[in-house]
């Protein structure tokens, strides 16, 4: 691999990285390192990869499958040439320093070949035992030889040494009787491999609070009381019940549902302390699913606080409510009945009116929080790493991925208890402060690679293999797969029909490649899922087999059809079966596609000098690229020039003059303050920008951290009197020497924000009330604060400065959006009038300081940034990554990045985190050399253009241009394929690669012969 590495000087350190846990955290850490030049060695204890993710079944706020997610990544991973797998391995020693550490990794045998065996279950079809399924949270039994779950990576089944007759009681031997490729070898011992790295990711994860010992709850006692992960393993297609919904104690539906909310959280008396960030997002996307099987179910969430704080996450919850009829009680639950007769569950509460109410639900699910991994304890001392009193990993907030060992990261819920999104951002932010460390070594221990020599169809008929999956029960559950297969075996061009069960999961993935080369196929279909998370998988693996990756095409029977016609299966079997030949009669007049490779400019451009733009510009330079950075305002520094400290205490004026003196001062580094961009051209790799002096800029990468900006109140009497302050003017005050506190402080929170036209949680200004309370508690104990909220959200580890308040007697009171608290003034002063729900009457609070915390903004800058780059954004203004989950720091524009408050309010340590998320994926890009451009993108006939200009007014990636002759000509690189040129063309001068016409008209045909 040719990689971009400016200075290779002579370098000690050793160029590979250990990535301890392969969740999607460590998954996404050692995707990147790889991609960046680095060798990743990756350590999986369980016999698969996939981690918790691999168990659930859909995810919030998008709904997409968590299976359909996952399963590429874990197939890439195991595909890249620089990642290395170990699974079923354990860490036992590790020696050295950062750059050089030499790891002593030991490997629990697995009794069954991975080179030898095919995956075909033979073996578990024949094993005698049967034992408690732990993959499936123990509601079903798997055999002792048995594969972790359907798609599991490596596809090679692992023998449990603990049930295996042979292994305990030295009969049965029926799995080695009947494999017929003697994969099978009880002779398989423990092994110890040596490692060489130049620095460590840990990621290893969560394990789930066990509620057994909170009886009120009655789990492991009553049937019908099930765990959150039970509950998405009894909603997963792949799960126990094939997706069923059914109660333990009689495999009834049930029609009444409830969750109970912080189960095992944010109570340190009979659980942890922390909040676990998840549960409340989880359980509104359980319930919405729930609803989505049966929408005859009533359900009920019981919460204390709703910890909705993400990007559109409120949103979600109003969805929740009001489209869907979720029903939400603040109560606290402290016990639930179980009828010994029925089974049924009685769940005792006080309602919002303070009314005594015992009700009667069909099945309880708690919603467990989150703990440190089991083994965490272990791990932190063989790698030196310090733990906080809770367990998780030690880290500064200022520095969230560096632990207290030089060159050992730390990401995901080792370092507290986080969503998948925020887990991918930190592990990219951990890969690249490993990029950083390592910068000299990149590419020194990479393999090239070998694929096979492209095979020469050009003049061959076609010869199509369409292999129909069935998704589990996800798209076999609905559509006839079976009459499917058989209905396109007839089709013009059409060699083999085949169905596979997982056509993603590896043994799918070897079957296609094992009949491309049996039948001597020239065009591949899938009908499975989606191309947008599937197509690229599948090209890969015909490649693999020999053939131009553009000769394969997917048909969506899943998202398309089996998902949303579950209710009539026939009608969705014969839709299947004209998705399929139409997509047949498509490919069979594709050719195979030449691709062009562009040049990488090693240079990035950083929009935004405020610690995310500061952050993310430090690490690229430290990888060796050279950055320049435009801040419109004359300082750096942005919104944190007014903070003085975060909730932990941290300083935060010498952490950000120190930033700011280390970009100042580095040589890869070039500042333009007062400074902004007004054009921008060019295409990834092959950027130009112009500045507001004139300035022009080359660059390969565009990072977009240009932030957001305080709300300014309009409402609550900003303004009218000097005792109307905000947080941020509160903690100016508190920051001067001569401060002299009032007597009596109200705080009322959400001012701006989580309402209609703004209706998002800025997530930030519940840490700015507890922080100041709490500076003016511990140092003026005299003084009274009352906080006015709607949900204190104080999520994860910062749970128990909610706790210090409260403890240091800070009072805290509820209102409702319905009901807001009225400000009064009178001869005595400023008062505060708050309406209270359980005695159904005003109360007022006498303040001497009315302090309204308030949210966050988009920046004005948006609008221009839009513009100029082409992005989008969401209802609130903020910028909208490539994907939710998978793709927090991409634009969907390849080699445009974003970080910081431009995608979404966040606090310092967030920023942070996905500041170095946005510098390890840039700096992955700017690795390399060069880059392959897309195959699927437009071709411009140059005799038959009029040069018109329709498509260069209509092309928004400005890919058509005027050229020296004054003639449409047309730039690869920019295209993107969406085809918007050839709709506009009159005289079809454009045509896009596998959507040409003819192909396009052959999809008409072939369905309109069909209803004949
Ligand atoms: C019920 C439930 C529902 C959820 N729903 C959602 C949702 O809808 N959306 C969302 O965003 N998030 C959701 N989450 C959270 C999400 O699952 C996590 O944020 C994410 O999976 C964490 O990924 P990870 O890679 O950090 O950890 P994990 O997925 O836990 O992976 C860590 C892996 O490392 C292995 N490991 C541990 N220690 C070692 C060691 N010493 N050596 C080698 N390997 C080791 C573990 O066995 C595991 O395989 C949910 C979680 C639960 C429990």
């Amino acid at each position: 691999m040719t990689k971009n590495n400016p200075e290779q000087l002579p370098t000690d350190k050793v160029g590979s990285v250990l990535v301890v846990g392969a969740g999607i955290g460590g998954m996404q850490a050692a995707l990147d390192l790889a991609e960046s030049g680095l060798l990743v060695h990756m350590i999986s204890e369980e016999s698969s990869i996939g981690g918790t993710m691999s168990r659930l079944d859909k995810t919030f706020p998008t709904g997409d499958c968590a299976m359909c997610m996952i399963s590429p990544r874990m197939v890439e991973s195991s595909r890249h040439p620089n990642i290395k797998l170990y699974t079923l391995s354990k860490v036992k020693n590790v020696s050295g320093k950062a750059g050089n550490f030499i790891v002593e990794v030991t490997q629990a045998p697995r009794y069954v070949s991975s080179e030898k065996c095919t995956g075909c279950a033979a073996c578990e079809d024949a094993c005698p035992v049967k034992v408690p399924n732990s993959f499936n949270q123990d509601q079903n039994k798997r055999k002792a030889i048995y594969a972790l779950f359907p798609q599991a990576v490596p596809n090679t089944r692992v023998i449990d040494q603990d049930n295996c007759l042979y292994l305990t009681r030295d009969v049965c031997k029926k799995c080695v009787k009947v494999c017929d490729a003697e994969a099978i070898s009880f002779e398989d011992k423990e092994k110890t491999i040596e490692l060489k790295v130049g620095a460590v990711i840990l990621n290893p994860g969560l394990t789930t609070y066990d509620p057994r010992p909170n009886r009120e709850y009655g789990f492991g006692k009553h049937q019908n009381v099930l765990t959150s992960l039970q509950y998405e393993r009894l909603l997963s297609a792949s799960g126990p019940c094939t997706g069923e919904v059914v109660r333990p104690s009689d495999k009834k539906h049930p029609k009444k549902i409830a969750w109970i909310q912080c189960a095992g959280s944010r109570n340190g008396h009979n659980g942890n302390n922390w909040c676990s960030s998840v549960c409340c997002m989880y359980a509104a996307k359980q319930s919405v699913i729930t609803k989505e099987h049966d929408s005859e179910v009533d359900t009920t969430i019981f919460y204390m606080e709703q910890r909705t704080f993400g990007k559109d996450f409120d949103k979600f919850i109003e969805r929740a409510k009001n489209d869907h009829g979720v029903r939400y009680i603040r109560s606290m639950v402290s016990e639930i009945i179980e009828d010994p007769e029925t089974k049924d569950l009685f769940i005792h509460y006080v309602d919002e009116e303070g009314k005594n109410i015992n009700e009667q639900y069909d099945m309880v699910v708690l919603s467990i929080g989150f703990e440190p991994h089991k083994n965490s304890q272990q791990t932190s001392s063989i790698f030196g790493v310090d733990q906080n009193d809770d367990g998780f990993v030690q880290t500064s907030r200022l520095s969230p991925t560096k632990t207290s060992s030089d060159g050992i990261f730390v990401s995901g819920i080792y370092e507290g208890p986080k969503d998948i999104p925020e887990t991918v951002t930190q592990a990219s932010g951990a890969a690249a402060q490993a990029m950083e460390l390592l910068s000299d070594s990149r590419g020194s221990l990479v393999e090239e690679v070998n694929l096979p020599p492209e095979k020469d169809t050009h003049k061959e008929e076609a010869r199509t293999g369409v292999f129909v999956c069935h998704c589990g029960i996800n798209i076999a559950g609905v559509v006839d797969v079976e009459a499917v297969a058989s209905e396109v075996l007839h089709e013009p061009g059409v060699s083999h029909t085949e169905n596979i069960m997982y056509a993603c999961a590896p043994d799918g993935q070897q079957k296609i490649k094992d009949i491309i080369e049996d039948k001597g196929l020239n065009r591949v279909v899938v009908a499975s899922c989606t191309p947008r998370t599937h197509a690229g998988l599948f090209q890969d693996t015909i490649r693999e087999a020999g053939l131009n990756k553009y000769l394969f095409e997917l048909a969506d029977i899943r998202e398309q059809c089996s998902w949303c016609h579950q209710n009539d299966k026939e009608a969705a079997t014969r839709k299947a079966i004209d998705i399929v030949k139409m997509t047949v009669a498509k490919t069979r007049l594709f050719e195979p596609i030449s691709t062009d490779s562009i040049t990488i400019d090693p240079t990035a451009l950083v929009i935004g000098g405020g610690i995310a733009g500061l952050t993310t510009s430090l690490s690229l330079a430290n990888q060796g690229y050279k950055v320049e950075l435009v801040e419109k305002e004359e300082k750096l520094g942005g919104l944190l020039l007014n903070v003085h400290k975060n909730l932990e205490g941290d300083e935060i004026g010498p952490f950000l003059q120190e930033t700011i003196e280390n970009v100042s001062s580095h040589s890869n580094i070039t500042i333009h303050t007062n400074s902004e961009v007004e054009t921008s051209d060019g295409f990834v790799g092959n950027f130009t920008s112009t500045l507001n002096n004139g300035k022009e800029l080359k660059h390969g990468a565009t990072i977009i951290a240009s932030g957001g900006k305080e709300y300014i109140p309009e409402e609550y009497g900003y303004g009218d009197s000097e005792k109307i302050i905000t947080q941020r003017e509160l903690e100016a005050e508190l920051a001067d020497q001569s401060f002299v506190p009032n007597n009596v402080y109200v705080m009322i929170q959400c001012i701006g924000s989580r309402e209609n036209p703004f209706n998002y949680c800025s997530r930030t200004c519940c840490q700015d009330a507890l922080k100041n309370a709490i500076a003016l508690k511990t140092n003026y104990p005299e003084t009274e604060i009352t906080i006015l909220y709607r949900d204190m959200r104080s999520y994860g580890l910062k749970e128990k400065y909610y706790k210090q308040a409260r403890d240091l007697g800070v009072h805290f009171f509820l209102f409702t959006p319905e009901k807001k608290p009225k400000i009064v003034e009178s001869e005595n002063g400023l008062s505060v009038l708050v309406y209270n729900n359980v005695m159904n009457k005003e109360f007022e609070l006498y303040a001497d300081s009315i302090v309204l915390s308030t949210g966050l903004r988009p920046s004005d800058e948006v609008e221009k940034l839009v513009k100029l780059f082409k992005l989008t954004c969401n209802d609130d203004g903020f910028f909208m990554e490539a994907h939710v989950k998978l793709r927090p720091v991409e634009f969907a524009s390849e080699g445009l990045f974003l970080t910081g408050l431009a995608h979404s309010p966040k606090n310092i340590d967030e920023t942070v985190n996905q500041a170095h998320a946005a510098a390890g994926k840039a700096g992955a890009l700017l690795s390399h050399t060069s880059l392959t451009v897309s195959g699927i993108i437009a071709n411009h006939n140059r005799d038959l253009c009029m040069s018109c200009l329709a498509c260069f007014k209509a092309c928004p990636f400005g890919a058509p241009f005027l050229d020296e002759d004054g003639k449409i000509s047309h730039n690869k690189a920019k295209c993107t394929g969406c085809g918007i040129c050839a709709g506009v063309c009159p005289a079809k001068a454009f045509q896009i690669n596998n959507f040409k016409d003819d192909q396009i008209l052959a999809m008409i045909d072939a369905v309109s012969h069909t209803k004949q």
